[in-house]
């Protein structure tokens, strides 16, 4: 007996490559393509901030004028999951209800809740994965049930079980016509809400846009630069171009707008092509592989998205201190370069990876010893691309809590941003108030004279902040303070290494950083 079917989107908002949306519509007479939008859970649990709201919003009624060319419609459902689904069920008689598997625990809670109701009413429940590459639980299977805790343990296991499955065929007018779709009163009823229906502030409004077709426009702008492509390599794209020098795919990754396989696949036929190209981990499948590496990794750590119970991460007596973590949120560090990516942050939702790095590792090991985990939180808010596993996995590297372990290479406030844009261009679009400094000021505005602050329109001190820390004194306190935990925690620390390498590197590389400290000479870098 075909069912009739509720296909449920949870992440998964789009048409392409949607493994679970094409074996309801095989398996069914009838199916009702539902958002259920619970707003206590996705601002209590999934923390969604202004930005990441327009984003969703935009990819519903994308995804609702997708469904509907092809003859369906969204239903938009507000109200809690649970019961949501048990009136509905019970309204339409359905037999089945399918989701895209996911990995996050309160996913995984939100599913085996829907089994349970499944179980109680009579539905059959149906959910594959098609949020990433791989079914990480195959990837455990292969390494004796556990995670591979290092990305080159991660590739070694990843080359045993072979490419990730190819994606599926894109829906068709033809999939939608041999069910029924639902009655076109319904779509009317359960419309997509307007930002204003929600009380959500029209002020904060990204450039970016959200939804599928927007995500599939970005992907092959990017696809049609084959070279680019094929030479991708992560450290040499730039931190403060004024626009993304990586795919700025992120967000729609995130939200499942986008196919992570889709895209790997696209790679593998440009890279087919290519004489030559790049290889992970600086390969632009290698950045989604490192995505596939945090979710693997995640998927079997308890507490992955928390210092206390959390076994790779080092436990570390951080600092709590509102004032200062407010001064990072807020962009008042008195850094013009680590202020301007936390406006840039604010306003538009998305920062390059290095400048996640400046400002993330400023926050925890490099100047203000503030925890990981409030780092995390602020990021979780305000970014559009905000993922359980990569947040708190990159989190942990850049705090040098877990995954990264050369701790003595600093970053510079002043310097590191300098490197790429000397004449602070980024700084002068994010703070307008420094726009007029000449460019030997514009990293570290307070040397100037108060003449040359006078002409330039801001006075230190009063238009703009001082420097909230002298970063040298800082970062040498902070070096020792994580010296002398990885010294203590010395097995934890361990766990997530790769001392397979070369055991006579590793020993030199440890040598020569212990000397380093003990010289007091701290590496301050600019990646
Ligand atoms: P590209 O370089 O074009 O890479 C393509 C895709 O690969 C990305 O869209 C992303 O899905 C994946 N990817 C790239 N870098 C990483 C990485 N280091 N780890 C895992 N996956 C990666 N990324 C998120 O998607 N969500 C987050 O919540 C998140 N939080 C982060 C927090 C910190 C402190 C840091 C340092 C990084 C974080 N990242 C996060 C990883 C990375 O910065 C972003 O994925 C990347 O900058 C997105 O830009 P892009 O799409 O242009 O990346």
């Amino acid at each position: 007996m075909p069912h009739r079917t509720i296909h449920l989107f949870r992440k998964g908002l789009r048409l392409h490559d949607n493994p679970t949306l094409l074996a309801a519509l095989e398996s069914s007479e009838v199916v009702y393509p539902v958002y259920i939008l619970d707003r206590k859970f996705l601002m209590s649990v999934m923390h969604i901030g202004d930005l990441r709201w327009h984003f969703l919003l935009q990819s519903l009624e994308d995804l609702q004028k997708n469904l509907c060319q092809l003859g369906s419609c969204l239903l938009v459902i507000q109200g809690e999951y649970e019961s949501v689904l048990r009136d509905h069920v019970q309204k339409w008689n359905i037999t089945q209800v399918t989701l895209d598997a996911e990995m996050e625990p309160f996913y995984k809670e939100m599913e085996a809740s829907i089994r349970r109701l499944g179980e109680e009413l009579g539905f059959e429940v149906l959910s594959l994965v098609g949020h990433s590459l791989y079914d990480t639980k195959r990837i455990l299977d292969l390494n004796s049930g556990t995670p591979p805790l290092t990305y080159k343990r991660f590739l070694h296991i990843l080359s045993l079980l072979g490419d990730p499955e190819v994606p599926v065929r894109n829906l068709t007018a033809e999939d939608f016509q041999r069910c029924r779709p639902p009655d076109p009163g319904l779509a009317e009823c359960y419309r997509v809400p307007l930002p204003v229906d929600l009380k959500i502030s029209l002020e904060s409004l990204s450039p970016w846009r959200g939804g599928e077709t927007e995500g599939l426009q970005r992907l092959e702008q990017h696809l049609t630069d084959q070279g680019w492509v094929a030479s991708f390599t992560k450290p040499r794209t730039i931190p403060n171009s004024l626009l993304p020098s990586t795919t700025g795919l992120s967000p729609y990754f995130s939200m499942g707008c986008l196919s992570v396989r889709t895209f790997f696949y696209r790679l593998s036929n440009i890279y087919a092509q290519a004489k030559h190209h790049s290889l992970p981990p600086v390969s632009l499948q290698g950045q989604l592989l490192w995505r596939e590496f945090f979710y693997t990794v995640a998927s079997a750590t308890p507490n992955f998205t928390k210092m206390a119970g959390n076994p790779i991460c080092l436990q570390i007596n951080w600092c709590e201190d509102a004032e200062r973590l407010h001064k990072w949120k807020t962009a008042q560090t008195g850094f013009p370069w680590i202020d301007a990516i936390m406006t840039q942050l604010r306003q538009e939702g998305w920062i390059h990876h290095l400048a996640r790095h400046a400002v993330a590792c400023f926050l925890t090991r490099g100047d203000l010893w503030i925890s990981w985990e409030e780092g995390m939180k602020v990021f979780e808010e305000l970014l559009l691309d905000a993922d359980y596993s990569i947040n708190a996995g990159n989190w942990m590297w850049l705090s040098a809590s877990a995954f990264f372990h050369q701790y003595t290479r600093i970053f510079c406030p002043v310097r590191f941003g300098r490197r790429t844009d000397p004449e602070g261009q980024y700084i002068r679009k994010y703070l307008p108030i420094l726009k007029n400094f000449p460019s030997k000021y514009i990293y570290e505005p307070w040397t100037a004279s108060e003449e040359e602050q006078k002409q330039a329109g801001c006075i230190i001190g009063q238009d703009y902040p001082f420097p909230m820390v002298n970063h040298k004194e800082a970062s040498d306190h902070n070096l020792q303070l994580m010296k002398q935990v990885r010294e203590e925690q010395y097995r934890t620390a361990q766990l997530t290494r790769d001392d397979t390498d070369d055991p006579m590197e590793i020993k030199v590389k440890r040598d020569h950083s212990e000397e380093s400290i003990s010289k007091g000479k701290v590496a301050r870098m600019t990646e």
